[in-house]
């Protein structure tokens, strides 16, 4: 099964073609004060959208929550199992700093993707009409 975002109304799965790209809850098990508070932004921020949710080692959450600036403009060789296309989230010399803020919109959540297929393909039709 693909990672998909554990924000609820969301589980994208990364996307080259999309743009979406799915990053791992930082801190996991680090017990830090300083990893600690950044972590629990994460958490907290999927938590507002599934009450019992518990994070996992494996939690990820999609670009799609991120501000634009969280995300540094170096797109360089990234480790571990992150994709290639994965930008980089925003960190300091502790680590990342930048955190999940944005919450699916609805109108996009009730569309299938066969909805936006559908609707990209009329577009195209009435640009070439
Ligand atoms: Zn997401």
């Amino acid at each position: 099964m693909p990672d998909r975002c554990v924000v609820f109304g969301c589980s994208s799965v990364a996307s080259l073609e999309k743009g979406i790209s799915l990053h791992r809850i930082p801190f996991f098990n680090d017990e830090r004060s300083e990893a600690k508070r950044r972590r629990k932004r994460w958490v907290n921020f999927v938590k507002a959208t599934r009450d019992k949710w518990v994070p996992t080692k494996n939690s990820k959450v999609c670009s799609e929550h991120f501000t634009k600036d969280s995300f540094s403009r170096q797109f360089g060789s990234l480790s571990g199992s992150e994709s290639n296309f994965a930008p980089r989230l925003i960190r300091d010399e502790f680590g990342i700093v930048a955190y999940p803020s944005i919450y699916p919109r609805k109108d996009d959540n009730e569309l299938t993707t066969r909805d936006r297929r559908m609707i990209l393909y009329h577009t195209i039709r009435c640009m070439q009409l």
